[in-house]
């Protein structure tokens, strides 16, 4: 509990693009959302990137910063090699400044011998690319494993003391809302550390872009897919369980080259969650009706840009939805972040 109150580390990512994975999933195309071509990882590699971040400007200790094995499967490597790649990380955590190592894999890529080796080399938390824990979305999808593997992978790594990430993504093949929110639900019930939501994106060059192309997948709408990922992120907070990414941070080039075919990608889809479920707050506040009177908000000065949404939306609907005539936001350092007031104005002024 302590640490998912603790200020979000600053993260080094350290990528390895598809290695260790047993075979290519249908969405996948980690060469190109990390940028880093076909470049394989080596320990040299781990140093190089470990020492040019902490010698640059934004690097600062105070900022909790943990490097990560990020976009393959790291305990699918083997096991010299992924022990070769721990030690390189290890050492700027043995001697600092970083704090702590992560690593991501699959749910059905972690055994005895691995999980100890993350253990001696200082890995504190292992993200699971969980997507859905519904069975036929995981065969629709090709992942290669089944809902019981998640359950028997969150077990061991609570064995060897690790916390543990879950990655999910709404929208894969044979998904649904009812289907991703039931995945949502059986999250809950593994208690993890955090959760990151990666909407299913269509990428070029994918098996899902032939399905697409085919008819055969529809990807969410970004209406779609920000209502869900909203819903989503409302149920893990209300029981403490942060959720530290929405949506997938891709490289300029790729969405320059048209790499992005088609899905629910937005520049600043975590934000547009944040807005949403901060309006859902205000919906809850507001008045029976307004009528003709003015409406006012009145919010932390850090919540203003989730009032306003996106390129001001957010006040737009919010007008819409009450037929108010005039919307004022307040800002009241005494309210706490995350609870804002509602009041009705008269046309004078005051309070209605
Ligand atoms: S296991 Fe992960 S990194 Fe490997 S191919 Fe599948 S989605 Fe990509």
């Amino acid at each position: 509990m302590a640490d998912r109150k603790s200020a979000r580390p600053l993260i080094v990512p350290l990528f390895l693009p598809n290695q260790g994975c047993p075979h290519r999933c249908v969405y996948c195309r980690q060469e190109r959302i990390t940028g880093r071509g076909d470049t394989v990882l080596s320990p040299a590699g781990v140093e190089e990137i470990l020492r040019n971040a902490a010698g640059s400007p934004g690097f600062r200790t105070d900022r909790n910063p943990e490097t990560a094995f990020y976009g393959g499967t790291f305990t699918g490597l083997p096991l010299d090699a992924m022990e070769d790649l721990l030690k390189a990380a290890f050492q700027w955590v043995d001697r600092g400044p970083f704090n702590r190592v992560r690593v991501s894999t699959r749910p059905d890529a972690l055994d005895g011998d691995r999980l100890a080796a993350l253990k001696r080399y200082g890995v504190s938390t292992v993200e699971l690319g969980v997507q859905s824990m519904d069975d036929r979305v995981l065969r629709q999808s090709r992942r290669g494993y089944t809902s019981r593997d998640v359950h028997e992978a969150v077990k061991a790594l609570r064995r060897f003391g690790f916390q543990v990430g879950i990655q999910l993504m709404p929208g894969l093949p044979g998904d649904s809302r009812d289907r991703f929110l039931g995945t949502v639900d059986s999250c809950l019930d593994l208690q993890p550390d955090l959760v990151r939501l990666y909407p299913t994106l269509v990428l070029e060059g994918t098996l899902l872009a032939a399905w697409h192309r085919q008819g055969r997948y529809r990807p969410h709408s970004l209406k779609e897919a920000v209502a869900l990922c909203t819903e989503a992120c409302s149920r893990f907070e209300s029981r403490t369980i942060p959720v530290a990414r929405i949506g997938l941070l891709a490289p300029a080039e790729l969405l320059e080259e048209g790499g992005v075919l088609a899905g629910p990608w937005h520049p600043a889809f975590g934000f547009l969650v944040r807005s949403a479920l901060y309006h859902r707050k205000i919906d809850a506040l507001l008045p029976e009706f307004p009528g003709g009177k003015g409406l006012r908000i009145v919010v932390h000065p850090r919540d203003v840009p989730l009032v306003r949404g996106y390129r001001n939306r957010g006040v737009r609907e919010l007008e819409d939805k009450t037929g108010t005539g005039s919307l004022e936001i307040v800002q009241d350092e005494t309210l706490a972040p995350g609870a804002p007031a509602v009041e009705t104005v008269c046309a004078s002024g005051g309070r209605a």
